[in-house]
């Protein structure tokens, strides 16, 4: 039999840490062996675990990666809102570990993310595309990181430089919504996604800590890990 996953959870106090904390334990394959929140040094917590999953803030990237590194530690970054440096600092790290990178860990916008890019193969530069994203107002970054992924999904499908409007909306407690416009002559295509509970998630950052053991060090995304 598998021993556990030991798992360091970072940001645990907060929303989505509260989320993977609570269906952790109840997973029969995962430990939560170590949490940090803001101000816990996270080099020692490092220490004992197989595997760190972060859902803070974006300026703890440095730390969180020098970490991992000195300790060999595989990485699951769920924390949005990182600046080219931030990112640098990621890829640098994924010489020497591995790490799952995903700006939305659930099924549902991983398809979403796959059919944007069938759409605007199909639908061509004819069309004129446009993100609508919502969340709660407590939300920190804008545009969203799953708008950014989608964006740089359709810049890539329509070979082009320009960038894609994002409209961000805050309001209320909307846990998440995002909106792919497709405005053709005489027509418009929409593809949406709700997330209704963080659960999800956090269930798809635990799937992404079970898969990563034992991984050779890359950058991987969700996508790599539902093997869409
Ligand atoms: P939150 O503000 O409720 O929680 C963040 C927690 O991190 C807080 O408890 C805060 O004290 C802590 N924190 C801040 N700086 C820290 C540091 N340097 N070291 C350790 N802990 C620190 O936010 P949230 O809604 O839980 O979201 C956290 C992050 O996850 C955001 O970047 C958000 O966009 C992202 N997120 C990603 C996904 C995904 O699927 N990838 C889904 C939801 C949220």
């Amino acid at each position: 039999m598998k021993s556990l996953v030991r798992v360091l959870l970072i940001g645990a106090a907060g929303r989505m840490g509260k989320t993977v904390l609570d269906l952790g334990e109840n997973d029969s394959k995962i430990e939560i062996v170590a949490q940090c929140d803001v101000g816990d040094p996270i080099e020692p917590a490092m220490k004992n675990c197989d595997v760190a999953i972060d859902f803070s803030h974006a300026d703890a990237i440095t730390e969180i990666c020098r970490a991992a590194l000195r300790h060999r530690k595989s990485l699951v970054i769920g924390t949005t809102g990182h600046s080219q440096h931030q990112r640098r600092t990621i890829e640098e790290a994924v010489q020497a570990v591995p790490i799952v990178l995903a700006s939305n860990f659930s099924v549902g916008v991983n398809v979403l993310f796959w059919l944007t890019r069938k759409a605007a193969e199909l639908l061509g530069a004819d069309f004129n595309v446009e993100i609508v994203e919502t969340h709660h107002k407590m939300k920190k970054d804008a545009p969203s990181g799953t708008a950014k992924t989608l964006a740089e999904i359709l810049k890539a499908a329509q070979k082009t430089k320009a960038d894609i409007a994002i409209e961000s909306i805050r309001e209320g407690e909307v846990v998440g919504e995002h909106n792919v416009i497709f405005s053709g002559p005489g027509e418009r295509l929409e593809l949406t996604h709700r997330a209704v509970s963080r659960e999800i998630f956090a269930r798809g950052a635990l799937r992404a800590a079970k898969w990563i053991r034992g991984k050779p060090p890359s950058l991987y995304s969700m996508q790599d890990v539902l093997g869409l």
